[in-house]
């Protein structure tokens, strides 16, 4: 019997590189499509077959849907900054709707019957209530936020006309890497805070800027709940074998909110460095709290966070960054 094949855009970036190893090692076909301005080719296990192409090229993506039948396409290729969307709003609104546009509407034509959605927290952004669940109110917080919710409702349409099924997965804060070692997080810039805190412990950076000190929270930072990628990687293949049942949505975190100065407090107890840090004015786009109720997933889904511990979480991501100094180079 031939392996099941599935397509994943964004593939070589962040967690999709590590959704593509967690298929990779359950012996699955998996080709990742990736424009490569954010990925990396290296993020790309050899298991995985890599086309660098851009979603906008209608073309290629058709080329590469024919080659199906496909088990799935997850879709994790998009622009993801809160405070970049905030800054360029427009780029995000268009960039990232008509991309994702793109790939459902081919994934309609090729026939591909599951499709697994990349979303976020940031649709909480004005929160009524912590742990936030899924039927919470959506309110993005950011033109981020905005574009994955436009794309949660063309789902729910692929699938009402055209019976496309989709689990929506909104990731709290992804953080760490592959405990084997083998991937790890590198934006370029790096923007966000457990790795530039583990540089600043390093040395490799002056020091961490510490974006708000005056938000309502326990110590005046923001909180967020931070969960392990090959966690989420492992909520991708649960959520995918659920949809037999029809389309889903996932809050996807640990239920526990650490502020930024306890994921500092993390990093140098796992680092045993100080973590040099100034205190700056708020970063536009970001709430003050975000922190899932995961109960959903852990009910219909029996998903049991590995790395629940955020000093685990912070310890992945220190091994990875201390071995790999220029990243994936
Ligand atoms: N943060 C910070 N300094 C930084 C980067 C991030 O204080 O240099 C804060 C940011 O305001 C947010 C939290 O750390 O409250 C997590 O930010 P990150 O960019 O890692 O993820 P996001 O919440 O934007 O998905």
């Amino acid at each position: 019997m031939q392996p099941s094949r599935y397509l994943v855009t964004g593939g070589a970036g962040y967690v999709g590189s590590h959704l593509v190893a967690a298929l990779c090692d359950r012996g699955a076909d998996v080709v990742v499509y990736d424009n490569l301005r954010q990925g990396h080719r290296a993020a790309v296990l050899p298991g995985a077959r890599l086309v660098v192409a851009d979603l906008a090229d209608t073309a290629m993506l058709d080329a590469v849907l024919a080659d199906g039948p496909w088990e799935a396409v997850f879709h994790f290729a998009s622009l993801s900054l809160v405070g970049e969307s905030m800054a360029d709003p427009f780029r995000y609104l268009a960039e990232n709707t008509l991309n994702g546009l793109r790939l459902i509407e081919a994934c309609v034509r090729h026939g591909v019957r599951r499709f697994v959605l990349s979303s976020t927290a940031n649709l909480f952004g004005q929160l009524s209530e912590v742990p936030i669940p899924e039927d919470a109110p959506i309110n993005p917080g950011s033109p981020y936020g905005e574009s994955k919710y436009f794309l949660e409702r063309a789902l729910a349409w692929a699938e009402r006309i055209f019976g496309l099924r989709s689990a929506t997965l909104r990731y709290f804060n992804a953080a760490g890497a592959d405990p084997a070692g083998r991937l790890g997080e590198d934006h370029r810039p790096e923007t966000h805070l457990i790795p530039l805190a583990i540089d600043a412990a390093l040395g490799r950076r002056e020091a961490l800027t510490v974006f708000g000190t005056d938000y309502p929270t326990k110590d005046g930072t923001c909180v967020r709940d931070y969960v392990h990628v090959s966690d989420l990687a492992t909520a991708h293949l649960l959520a995918l074998a659920r949809l037999d049942r029809g389309s889903v949505a996932y809050n996807l975190g640990n239920g526990k909110g650490y502020s930024v100065l306890e994921v500092i407090r993390a990093v140098e107890a796992v680092s045993g460095r100080k973590v040099p840090a100034i205190y700056g004015p708020r970063r536009a786009g970001d709430p003050p709290v975000l922190v899932a109720s995961s109960a959903r997933a852990v009910a219909e889904l029996n998903w049991r966070p590995e790395f629940a511990d955020l000093h685990e979480i912070v310890r992945t991501a220190y091994a990875w960054r201390k071995a790999h100094p220029a990243g994936y180079g």
